[in-house]
């Protein structure tokens, strides 16, 4: 475990074909690690961003990049916070992530699409950020509701994340917001609680967006994917990519973190879970790091 350390690029063979290794940065001194293993996990925009910049003559728009599709394809949900009262007397803070509302998962009467999930959030001091003139509202509302978004998905495309520019980004489009999805949720959400006996506050606003998925996503075809279905870098053996930027979209009911354990099994699956294990004799050649051997211990897979 290398920590306060910057990973600066991957390294591939001079085919472009394999993972060499990695550049890391730490102190201020610059690192090669040889492995014919490496797992980008980097998250977003971390992933796509160090794909790019590890570009090469081989691979000159960014390692698997050669369909165009890294950094593309940016998913999310869109989220809406709902307040249902549920006591004149003040809650204490207490945590309440124990519910979750999944009947609308697969549609609602009059809405064939799927709609989303309705869940508790967990009671944060919100009014602390909100404006004065706001606050004591919220504050009443923080100390009477139970926190609770909804949340249905805003969709990837081939035009949403991001656009690169040599070493950084130009552009970023978010994921497509679905409006009237999540409008329609909304209402049913509000109807949720009105039936279970309890009034609501859900203030129609844009929706945030949260739990972003996407830009080094994995799928068949390198036209449209950054990896292939066990996250291994199209056309560059041990390169893979295990973390939420891999996933397509931002699934329902599940939030990306939850979702984003997935990807780790699969490649376990797959056997890069033995692959990627820090090899104790591999950490004593690696250039530099020796010096550190005090902080810097290996560490052995049980
Ligand atoms: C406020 C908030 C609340 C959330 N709540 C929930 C929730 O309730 N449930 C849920 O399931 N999900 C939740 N999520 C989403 C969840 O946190 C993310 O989906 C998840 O953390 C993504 O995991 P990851 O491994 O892809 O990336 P990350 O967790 O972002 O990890 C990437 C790591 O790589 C490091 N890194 C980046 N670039 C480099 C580099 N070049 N060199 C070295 N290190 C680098 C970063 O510093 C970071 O530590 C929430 C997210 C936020 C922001």
């Amino acid at each position: 475990m290398a920590t306060l350390t910057d990973c600066l690029q991957v390294v591939t063979d001079s085919d472009g074909a394999r993972a060499t290794g990695v550049v890391l940065r730490q102190d201020g001194i610059e690192h090669r690690v040889q492995s014919d293993t490496v797992a980008v996990c980097a998250g977003l925009p971390g992933s796509a961003m160090l794909l790019r910049k590890s570009r090469t003559g081989r691979h000159p728009e960014g390692l698997g990049n050669a369909g165009g599709a890294l950094g593309r394809y940016l998913g999310a949900h869109s989220v809406g916070m709902i307040f249902p009262f549920v006591s004149w007397r003040s809650l204490p803070p207490t945590h309440t992530k124990s519910f979750a509302i999944n009947d609308y998962y697969d549609g609602a009467p009059d809405w064939p699409y799927p709609v989303g999930v309705i869940q508790t959030g967990g009671q944060t001091p919100f009014w602390e950020g909100a404006s004065r003139a706001i606050r004591p509202i919220a504050h009443f509302v923080g100390h009477h509701a139970i926190t609770c978004f909804y949340m249905t998905e805003a969709l990837p495309s081939r035009d949403t994340g991001l656009i690169f520019k040599d070493d950084g980004t130009s552009t970023r489009v978010d994921a497509i917001p679905n409006p009237k999805t999540f409008a329609r949720l909304r209402t049913l959400a509000l109807g949720a609680f009105h039936r279970a006996g309890y009034r609501a506050l859900a203030r129609r606003r844009p929706p945030y967006q949260w739990h972003e998925v996407g830009t080094a996503r994995f799928g068949d075809d390198p036209a449209t994917s950054v990896a292939d279905p066990n996250c291994q870098v199209h056309g560059i053996q041990g390169l893979f990519v295990v973390d939420a930027s891999i996933l397509p979209s931002s699934t329902l009911p599940i939030s990306s973190g939850q979702t984003g354990r997935s990807p780790p099994s699969r490649c376990a699956a797959y056997g890069v879970e033995d692959a990627v294990q820090f090899r104790s004799d591999r950490f004593r050649h690696v250039s530099g790091f020796g010096r550190h051997d005090d902080t810097l211990k290996p560490e052995m897979p049980a």
